[in-house]
């Protein structure tokens, strides 16, 4: 008597995680986790595609945190 156990299961394979907020990535919209996180690539590459000329007159208000609390 031969038993042999055949183990009719596909191995699943590590789904790739969303290379841009690492979540699992979704079927709709691989290897993204959403078509968010889909569009936020495509933006960054078309970006550099066309490489926006960086403006001078460029403004970063800096404020101090108002939720610090030293006291
Ligand atoms: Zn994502």
């Amino acid at each position: 008597m031969s038993g042999t156990d055949k183990a009719a299961v596909t191995p699943l394979r590590p789904r790739r995680p969303c290379p841009e907020c690492g979540r699992p990535s979704a079927r709709d919209s691989y290897p993204f986790c959403s078509a968010r996180c889909k569009d936020i690539d495509l933006n960054r590459w078309l970006k550099g595609a066309y490489a926006i000329p960086v403006r001078d007159d460029e403004e970063t208000p800096e404020d101090p945190d108002p939720s610090r609390n030293d006291g």
